[in-house]
C-alpha cells in the first residue's frame, strides 16, 4: 500500500501547540501520527515536511523499515517527525488488517490501564488550592496524581519556596488520604545536593516516585540521588536512544523508566520495554501531548507484561479537544479501557482543527513563576475560577 501524500496540522492547545501528521495511501486508508514539539512547534512541522521526499511512494505497511530508511537518509539521525511518520504507518497497517495495533504487538496483557492524572493543578501555587483540586480528582476516581510543587526553581530553591513546596505535598497527601499515590515531578530542576535534601524531606509523604530531580541526560547524578533517598527516582522521557536506557538500568538502582513513544517511535519504544524487562524494571511511558498519544500509549502499554501506570491529562484539556480528535479512549474511574478499534483508533477532524490555530503564546514556561496555570503570563490571574479550568 503506497503512501501518496503527507500533510501536517498544527492545533493551538493553550499550553503546547500540537503537531499532527497524516499519511494518505493509494487505497484510501489514512494514518495519523503526532510530532508535538513542546517548546519547538514550527521546527517539528518543518521537519516532517522535509521528510516527505523520503516517504512518498513507500509501503505504509512496513513501519519500521520506513523508519530505518529515514534514519539512514539522515546519516543515522533521528527525529520526532520520523517517529510521527512511523506512528501513522502503524495506524494504517492496523486499519488495513482491521485490527487494533496492540494485536500487531503480540496481543494484550490487560483490558484496563491504571492512570495517573497530570495538569489538574492549573491555578495558584497555594497548598489549599492544590488540596482542593486533588480531592476533586480523587472524587472523580483517580488513584494517582502527579504534580510539580517547586514553582519556577532552577538548580536551587529559596528557603521560603522550599517550605511552600513541602507544604503543598503535605496538604495534598492529607487531602487524598493514605491510599492514593502521589507522584512528584521535578522537571530537571535541581543540583544533586539540592535534590537529595528535598527528596529526604519528601520521604515522609511516601510519594510513588520523584521524577527527573536533576538534569535528564545526567545518569550518574540520577543514580547518586536515587541511592541517597528512600523514594524511587524515575526518568527517561528525554532519552532518545536505547543505550541510555541500558546504561541507566544496568546500574540496578532505578527500576521504573518513562520512555516517550512519540519521540522514539513505537518500534524503538518496544525495544526499550524489552531492555527494561531484562532488568525487571517497570514502564510508565511519558505522555504530555494530545490524547492521540493517550491512545497510542494505551496500545503499547496493553501489549507488555511490565506496565506500571499511564500518564493522562483528560480532565484538564479544553472542551473542544474531543471535537478535534475522535475515537480517543477516555479515563473512567481512574482507568483507561484498551481500545479495540482498528489502528490506533483516533481520527483528526480537519475542519475542527482549523478553528484552533497555532499561537506563539502556546508554550509552557517551566522556569517562570505562575507556570502551573499553563496560561500565558497576560492571562494569569490568581488562577481561581479560570474559565473551564
Ligand atoms: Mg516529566
Amino acid at each position: 500500500m503506497k503512501i501518496v501524500d503527507l500533510k501536517t496540522f498544527v492545533i493551538g492547545n493553550p499550553w503546547k501547540n500540537w503537531v499532527f501528521v497524516k499519511l494518505y495511501t493509494d487505497e484510501g486508508i489514512t494514518g495519523l501520527g503526532e510530532a508535538t514539539g513542546g517548546l519547538s512547534t514550527k521546527p517539528q512541522q518543518a521537519d516532517v515536511e522535509e521528510l516527505k521526499r523520503h516517504v512518498i511512494g513507500e509501503d505504509a505497511c512496513q513501519p519500521e523499515r520506513l523508519w530505518y530508511k529515514m534514519h539512514k537518509a539522515r546519516f543515522l539521525g533521528q527525529s520526532v517527525g520520523m517517529s510521527a511518520i512511523e506512528q501513522a504507518c502503524w495506524d494504517i497497517l492496523g486499519k488495513s488488517l482491521d485490527v487494533p495495533v496492540w494485536k500487531l504487538f503480540g496481543g494484550k496483557h490487560r483490558d484496563k490501564l491504571r492512570v495517573y492524572a497530570n495538569g489538574w493543578y492549573q491555578g495558584p501555587r497555594d497548598p489549599v488550592f492544590f488540596a482542593e483540586k486533588a480531592a476533586e480528582m480523587v472524587e472523580k476516581g483517580y488513584t494517582a496524581l502527579k504534580f510539580d510543587p517547586f514553582g519556577g526553581a532552577y538548580q536551587q530553591i529559596e528557603r521560603e519556596s522550599e517550605r511552600l513546596a513541602i507544604d503543598i505535598v503535605r496538604t495534598v497527601r492529607g487531602a487524598v488520604g493514605a491510599n492514593v499515590d502521589i507522584l512528584i515531578e521535578a522537571h530537571d530542576r535541581f543540583t544533586v545536593t539540592n535534590a537529595i535534601r528535598l527528596g529526604r524531606k519528601l520521604e515522609e509523604f511516601e510519594p510513588m516516585w520523584m521524577e527527573t530531580p536533576v538534569r535528564t541526560y545526567d545518569l550518574a547524578a540520577h543514580l547518586e540521588v536515587a541511592r541517597a533517598i528512600k523514594i524511587p527516582v524515575v526518568l527517561g522521557e528525554g532519552f532518545r536512544n536505547l543505550r541510555q536506557f541500558a546504561d541507566l538500568l544496568s546500574a540496578r538502582v532505578i527500576d521504573i523508566v518513562q520512555p516517550e513513544p512519540m519521540s522514539l517511535g513505537p518500534s524503538m519504544a518496544r525495544k526499550v520495554f524489552a531492555i527494561a524487562q531484562t532488568y525487571e524494571a517497570l514502564i510508565a511511558c511519558h505522555q504530555a501531548q494530545s490524547p492521540f498519544c493517550t491512545a497510542m500509549n494505551a496500545h503499547l502499554h496493553a501489549s507488555i507484561p511490565n506496565f506500571l501506570i499511564q500518564e493522562n491529562f483528560d480532565d484538564s484539556l479544553e472542551p473542544w479537544t474531543w471535537d478535534v480528535l475522535s475515537g480517543v479512549p477516555r479515563v473512567k474511574n481512574g482507568y483507561l479501557t484498551v481500545p479495540d478499534t482498528p489502528g490506533f483508533g483516533v481520527e483528526l477532524n480537519e475542519e475542527e482543527a482549523l478553528k484552533h490555530p497555532y499561537s506563539d503564546k502556546h508554550f509552557l514556561r517551566l522556569f517562570e513563576e505562575g507556570w502551573e496555570t499553563r496560561r500565558p503570563p497576560e492571562e494569569q490571574n490568581n488562577g481561581r475560577g479560570m474559565g473551564n479550568l
